[in-house]
């Protein structure tokens, strides 16, 4: 068999349905009923590796938490919206997102190997999963302004490898783009997906690439995720991580060290700790901004310069992402 068709069977196997699930995890009855059944519009979706890593019997599980949809999924304080982060006013084409200065965000696919509760594009329209990007291909040819392109969705993993390989094929054919950056929570879920055939179309492609993972616990990393990464690191490729701060998941001092440590062990950069961003029915992971700012102190005074990442937000309308010191919280309080 294929190392591509191994993957595609491991994400049928991945949890969809909430009572099979809870069954797997032994939940009380009580338990069961604080689980909500009717996202539809953005179903439950956790691949059976990281079901496995979830405490039994308990919903009080950093895993289960981002992955399981809960009851809290249906309060909707008045901030928070479909759209946090105005992704829909930057689209220049139906696929492609120019908010900052020199790098544009390619939305690959809409598919992910997980559902995570927290994400701020759940919402996001996607067009149909078409692999045409020749519209924003156009786009970016025409904009000498844009040198790097980020593959984000979704997640670009999700792509095949053959589709990945004609938009890598595109992208390398335009002159003015150095870079190219994935997006992808992909080898936390599915680490097989790091297969032969993309580790040499990695391994091929004439401009610089760059991989940021999306963390946030340090049960997510395991010996098969950190093996399927080194394949990537032993490229030259860097790999970075960016973690979203989440309530109940690592929003302790703990936790985000070790998680920090984990990362650094095997040669990974932490390089954003996000908060959250406001988007309808995650209100219950919201960590406010003093917090984290006294969770970034503890890992600056706990690891080296480059081992703690920086406290970022999306603010809408920004030219970039915010970044947000302690200093600067001390300013706005006088
Ligand atoms: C976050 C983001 C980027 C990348 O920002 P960096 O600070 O370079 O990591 C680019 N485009 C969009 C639309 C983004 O949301
Ligand atoms: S993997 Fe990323 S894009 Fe996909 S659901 Fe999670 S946060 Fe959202």
């Amino acid at each position: 068999m294929s190392t591509s068709s191994i993957w595609h069977q491991i994400q049928r196997q991945n949890f969809t349905r909430l009572d099979a699930l809870a069954t797997f995890l032994e939940l009380s009855s009580e338990q069961r009923s604080l689980l909500l059944e009717d996202r539809s519009d953005f179903p439950m979706n956790l691949p059976l590796r990281l079901a496995q890593k979830i405490i039994k019997q308990t919903l009080d599980d950093p895993i289960l938490r981002q992955f399981v949809p809960q009851i809290h999924e249906r309060e909707f304080p008045a901030d928070f919206t479909a759209d946090p982060v105005g992704d829909l006013s930057s689209r220049r084409c139906p696929k492609l997102l120019h908010k900052y200065h020199g790098r544009a965000l390619l939305l690959a696919t809409s598919a992910c190997a997980m559902h995570c509760r927290y994400c701020f594009r759940q919402n996001f329209p996607y067009e149909s999963s078409s692999s045409d990007f020749s519209e924003e291909l156009h786009a970016i040819k025409s904009d000498t302004t844009i040198q790097e392109i980020i593959l984000s969705g979704g997640d670009p993993l999700s792509l095949s490898n053959n589709s990945l390989q004609s938009l890598l094929t595109s992208l390398a054919g335009i002159p003015h783009l150095r870079r190219l950056r994935f997006h992808t929570r992909f080898p936390i879920g599915i680490p097989e997906r790091i297969d032969d055939e993309l580790i040499r179309l990695l391994s091929t492609h004439p401009q610089q690439i760059i991989f940021v993972l999306h963390i946030n616990h340090p049960r997510e990393i395991d010996p098969d995720v950190l093996h399927a990464l080194n394949r990537i690191q032993r490229l030259g490729i860097p790999v970075l991580c960016q973690s979203v701060l989440l309530k109940g998941v690592n929003d302790d001092e703990e936790t985000m060290l070790s998680l920090c440590e984990k990362l650094i062990n095997a040669g990974i950069l932490p390089y954003y700790l996000h908060l959250l961003d406001r988007v309808n029915g995650s209100a219950h992971f919201e960590v406010s901004k003093e917090r984290g700012c006294q969770l970034i102190s503890y890992l600056q005074n706990h690891l080296s310069g480059y081992g703690a990442p920086k406290l970022a937000q999306e603010i809408a309308g920004e030219p970039g992402k915010t970044i947000i010191y302690l200093h600067s919280l001390d300013s706005l309080q006088t």
